[in-house]
């Protein structure tokens, strides 16, 4: 399961209602945080999610609205004891504007209690265990090393205890074996094989956040079939044109990408002070009914069916 909290929705600029980007994605015990926007430590304090265990954050790119909040989150962190290292992936141009922030500005002094850690991000998986994945791959935004990130379930195979029981399997060893693809003899002489007690396979959930975006035309490999997707919807289709010229989508765009790419659930983020929220849900539902339009503290978690 991954569990997805909004912390700020609001594009380019705060608004009163919205805080500037930033994500918290939960997995079992990993967090990572996706952004970092101005105001990013206040709005992790009113969610209620805490700063434990904050130590994986994931940059989409350099713009100020996404990076700004690392200043004051660092400093915070930094001089708390309770993680011994924070990793900070971001595409080179990104990492170059987070390091002056942090080492020029916040962070100059040496001998911090702290590792930070930044790490340039390339296309492909950034972090695995044999349960999930990560992985970043190119977006195209105003700049360069502009990334996606999407995290995806392993394939789970499960063992089919009560058959095991049926079939007069002990607890213990053999059903082990069973489970690392070996076939057992039982006590009586019978031989079981794990074809016999494992269940048909149950496919992972993938989570998708796309960050800023001008294009989607290369992201559908990417975003196929995802269970969920974020990506950003600053501008309506009456603007379009101002869209393409600052490298963003209209919510037509998102809906289109949600369509053609199979998505189960869709949601809008990088919101615009310049419209209402009702027009940006009507535009995006009349192509992609599943289409929901984040707010600050908005949560939804995806997760494997039984
Ligand atoms: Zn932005
Ligand atoms: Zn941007």
């Amino acid at each position: 399961m991954f569990e997805f909290l909004f912390l700020g929705t609001s594009a380019s600029a705060p608004s009163v209602h919205r805080g500037l980007s930033s994500h918290l994605v939960k997995h079992r015990d990993y967090r990572f945080l996706i952004d970092a926007g101005e105001g990013t430590q206040r709005q992790i304090l009113r969610s209620g999610a805490g700063f434990k265990r904050l130590d994986k954050i994931l940059i989409t790119h350099g713009h100020l609205d996404h990076i700004l909040g690392l200043g004051g989150l660092m400093s915070t962190l930094a001089r708390w004891d309770t993680m011994e290292k924070i990793e900070i992936w971001a595409g080179q141009h990104a990492l170059d504007r987070i390091s002056d922030l942090l080492f020029k500005v916040v962070l100059p002094d040496k001998g911090l209690p702290i590792k930070i850690d930044l790490i340039p991000l390339e296309t492909g998986v950034i972090m695995e265990d044999d349960k999930f994945s990560l992985s970043a791959f190119p977006v195209v935004h105003r700049g360069r090393g502009c990334f996606g990130f999407s995290f995806e379930q392993k394939t789970h195979v499960p063992f089919l205890n009560d058959k095991a029981t049926d079939l007069g399997v002990p607890f213990g060893p053999e059903r082990g074996q069973l489970v690392k693809g070996n076939a057992v003899t039982l006590a009586d002489g019978s031989v079981i094989t794990p074809e016999d007690v494992m269940g048909d396979p149950i496919k992972g959930v993938k989570l998708v956040h796309v960050g800023d975006v001008g294009n989607t035309a290369k992201l559908l490999p990417y975003v196929q079939d995802a269970d969920a997707l974020v990506i950003e919807s600053t501008y309506l289709d009456e603007d379009k044109d101002m869209a393409k010229k600052f490298g963003h989508l209209t919510a037509t765009q998102a809906a289109n990408l949600a369509v053609e790419a199979n998505v189960k659930q869709l949601y809008l983020t990088h919101i615009s002070r310049r419209y209402r929220e009702k027009d940006v849900i009507r535009e995006a539902q009349a192509i992609f009914p599943n289409a929901v339009v984040a707010r600050d503290f908005t949560e939804f978690s995806v997760k494997r069916e039984k």
